[in-house]
Formats: C-alpha cells, structure tokens, sequence
C-alpha cells in the first residue's frame, strides 16, 4: 500500500448526499456516485467505513421545533439513517463492492448489530462497512458517532466529506472573501465555532488525536488526492 498518507479511513456522509436537487429524501443516482468514489478508494486497498446521518430525511431538532419528545425525535432521526445506510449498500453492491450495515440499534433482519471486533474483521477482509444508527443514543449527532466509530475502528482519519472544499472563516457562500483554512486546531475549530462539526464530536476527536478532513466528496478526485497525502481541503488536527 505505499504512496498512501491513510490506510483506514471513516467517512462521514451527511444525509443530505443522498439527497437530489429538492434538498430531500433518497436520489439513487447520487448513492451512485458516491458509491463510485467509495469503489475507487477501496481499489487504492484503503479500508472503509462509512457513517451516514439523516439530514435528508428527518431530524430530531425538527420534531423538537414542533413540540414532539426530543428523545423521541432523536430515535427518529437514528432510525432514518439506516434508510440511508440501505441505500449506500444497495448503490455499492451494484458495483461489486462487498458491504456489510451494522446499526447500533438491533434490527436484525436489515442489519448486523453493531460489533466493534466483527466490524474490525470486515475492515480487515476489504468488506466496506456502512454503520447506521448514529450512537444508539438520543441528544447525539451523526457527527459524533462518525468520531466515536472512527476511535473504536482505529482509523487513520475521520473524513467529513461537504459540498464545499474545506473549513471556511465564514460563509463562503455568502462572504466572497472568506479564507479558506488549510489547517486548523481542534481548539480554534471548538473557540471559532467554526462550521465543521458540534463541539462534541470535536472535543471527541481532540481527545483521540484523530485527525479530521474537510473535503468536497462532489469534487471527484478531491478523497483520492487526499488519501495519497496531496493538501485537501482543510485538516482539523493538534
Ligand atoms: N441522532 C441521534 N443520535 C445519534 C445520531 C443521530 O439522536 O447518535 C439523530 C438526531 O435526531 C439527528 C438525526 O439522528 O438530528 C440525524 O443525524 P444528523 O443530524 O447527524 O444527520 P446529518 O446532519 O449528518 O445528515
């Protein structure tokens, strides 16, 4: 595997990548073409897993908004990212990529529990494996179950992949001077609230010494160039 800066990498998806123009729900065509870059890296004999949220098609802040059970609302949104997680597997498999889900809440007959040691083995016998659920746990994010799966799974590097092509002083869409960051601390991300991930999941990261990678997945060569170690995006690190 030379030439390669990571050789075990989690990829965090929001749910909005599977979403099509509307903003919303499953557009199999981007499933695609994620899965396409998805196939690349692994051909490079990078292991992957894959934590996907749900931003496409519920979250829990809306059910709050409008007065449901937070908790409830939350077991919603974690629920919906196995929807997600089926639709990644369905894509990846339609171009020979073995997967294997495993949801950190049980439903046995759509996914395997999530087992840290069996999702290690499946990691080590080239299979991608997609992780739905979130945590388990309401009052969380798939942000943070991204840098908890990631520590568990001993991964080289969490890579959060965007629409835009890094971490950003503000809004690039908004701001025509926004500076771009080529790096930056896991404490100026946390004190600049950045936009890059809840401080939890940073703080989670920091603790860990895991490296962060803000890429944009819809540049398609931007995860590869990144895994060979060429400057991408933005690094969240010490
Ligand atoms: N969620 C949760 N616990 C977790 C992960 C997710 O309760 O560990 C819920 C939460 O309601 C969240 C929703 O699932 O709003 C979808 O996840 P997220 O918002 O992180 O998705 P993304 O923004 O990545 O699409």
């Amino acid at each position: 595997m030379d030439g390669l800066k990571y050789h075990r990498i989690l990829l965090k998806l929001s749910g909005e990548a599977l979403a099509g123009e509307e903003g919303f729900g499953i557009n199999p065509q981007n499933a695609l073409d994620i899965a396409r870059r998805v196939r690349d890296v692994r051909e490079m004999g990078v292991d992957v897993a894959i934590v996907i949220g749900a931003g496409n098609l519920w979250r829990g802040r809306v059910g709050q908004n409008s007065g449901m059970d937070p908790a409830t609302a939350d077991y919603m949104g974690m629920l919906a990212t196995v929807m997600n997680a089926l639709a990644l597997m369905d894509a990846l498999e339609k171009l020979g990529v073995v997967t294997r889900v495993q949801s950190a809440i049980e439903m046995h007959s759509v996914a395997e529990p999530y087992i840290r040691r069996r999702a290690i083995r499946h990691l080590e016998k080239g299979r991608v494996v997609i992780l739905g659920g979130g945590t388990g746990n309401p009052y969380f994010t798939t942000d943070t179950a991204a840098a908890l799966r990631a520590t568990e799974l001993c991964c080289d590097v969490l890579i959060k992949a965007t629409k835009v092509d890094g971490v950003y002083d503000s809004d690039p869409k908004t701001n025509p001077n926004a500076r771009r960051f080529e790096t930056i601390t896991y404490m100026d991300a946390i004190n600049q609230r950045v936009q890059v991930m809840d401080s939890t999941a940073l703080t989670l990261c920091m603790d860990n010494k895991l490296p962060i990678l803000v890429l944009n997945l819809w540049d398609e060569t931007a995860l590869s160039r990144a895994l060979k170690g060429e400057p991408v995006g933005t690094l969240v690190a010490e």
